[in-house]
């Protein structure tokens, strides 16, 4: 809706006028699926979107920002990020990028050393890769749990990202905890039950990869199950390191997100593109072990919702640039310049289920990016450069 407002603005309303290319992803407001509004104004009050139209019709506001010449799009929506950890695996990439390949198995190192840090270590690291997420542009992000791998460290892990952002996550079926290496079944009893009901108060997604390496099909569904059986919704790695049953597994099960989706057959596009689950493209991922891109083009062709995310994470993937991933989604997967905007913003809400975010209409949070560019072309047309400006976050 544009041109209408909201109620009546309180003292605390700012306005944002100049806009030369306002992104709405709002059909109805504007050009395309983006909802492209040109020499736009937006309304902010009480971290809401007040109102959304031309700046000629603006209405007085007590604070007044322009930015005349420049983009605005709703902040990014980071679906997929693993920020609790302790180390880097810096060495492990300088080997990769050398010839090794890439196994799960590296993520063991993080486990152990994630173990060993007291929670003012990880509180830092957290801290700092949240703070970098929000200079790029990111003002909403989902954190998982998954380098702790007993019950003590998973529950300590999902306390420390409840602290950053409601979007949690319990990915105790990352891999299997070292001491279980010969007894895989007993580790998802020990997910499924005791770890599950320790990390189940602060999370709200259960996650699973069900991959070669990880856990397998009848595993994934065990580790769902319960964790819906606690409240918990449902998303899973799927498909990064071959064919396999993860994206059956998610979309049978529900899943808000199937993520990767590296490798993908016929049948899987055609499951996503029937289904709610979205499917989670993370750039940085392929990018960073050397791996094929997914298909997005493909996808979106098939009908498939596409989101992208960074995957954060200090083994495969150790970006939090949501501009970078567009970039790399552009160039590598197929997207247009506006599908990459659109799924790293619309398509994050989507994967996390979320329509308060992701959009800038009325109603909407008021999570606003402005970029030093006057078009959302240019974060993919202008790779490695930082156009991130100015973030606005609601409250
Ligand atoms: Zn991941």
């Amino acid at each position: 809706m544009t041109g209408e407002r909201l109620g009546s603005f309180g003292p605390g309303a700012t306005a944002v006028t100049g806009i030369a290319e306002l992104v709405t992803n709002d059909p109805a407001a504007g050009e395309g699926p983006l909802g492209l509004v040109r020499d736009a104004a937006l309304v902010v009050d009480g971290g809401q979107v007040v109102w959304v139209g031309p700046t000629a019709r603006c209405p007085a506001a007590d604070t007044a920002i322009a930015v005349d010449g420049a983009a605005v799009l709703p902040g990014f929506v980071d679906s997929h990020a693993h920020l609790v950890f302790a180390g880097d695996r810096a060495a492990e990439f300088a080997a990769r990028m050398a010839g090794e390949p890439y196994a799960a198995g590296g993520i063991q190192d993080t486990v152990a050393r994630t173990r060993a840090a007291a929670d003012d270590v990880l509180r830092a690291n957290l801290g700092r890769l949240a703070a970098e997420l929000r200079r790029s542009g990111t003002t909403t992000f989902e954190v998982k749990s998954g380098y702790g791998l007993t019950v003590a460290d998973e529950e300590r892990s999902l306390r420390l990202a409840r602290e950053v952002t409601p979007e949690t996550t319990f990915l105790g079926a990352h891999v299997v905890a070292p001491e279980y290496a010969d007894d895989p079944a007993g580790y998802v009893d020990l997910v499924t039950g005791p770890m599950l009901a320790a990390c189940a108060p602060h999370a709200r997604w259960v996650d699973v990869f069900c991959d070669r390496g990880a856990f397998d099909a009848d595993q994934a569904r065990a580790v769902l199950a319960a964790g819906a059986a606690r409240g918990l919704m449902p998303r899973v790695h799927a498909n990064q390191l071959q064919h396999g049953d993860g994206i059956r597994v998610a979309v049978e099960a529900g899943a808000a997100s199937a993520d990767h989706c590296t490798f993908t057959t016929e049948a899987d596009l055609e499951l996503l593109s029937g289904s709610r689950t979205v499917a989670t493209l993370l750039p940085g991922a392929e990018f960073s072990t050397r791996a094929p891109y997914p298909d997005g083009r493909r996808m979106l062709d098939a009908g498939v919702t596409v989101a992208l995310a960074t995957d954060c994470n200090p083994g495969s993937s150790y970006t939090t640039s949501m501009p970078f991933c567009i970039a790399v989604a552009v160039r590598e997967m197929g997207l247009t310049p506006a599908e990459a905007v659109w799924a790293a913003t619309a398509g994050g809400a989507a994967a996390l289920r979320r329509d308060d975010v992701g959009r800038l209409a009325v109603g909407a949070r008021a999570d606003v990016v402005v970029l030093d560019a006057p078009s959302h072309v240019h974060l993919s047309y202008r790779p490695g450069v930082d156009l991130v400006a100015r973030v606005l976050e609601a409250g």
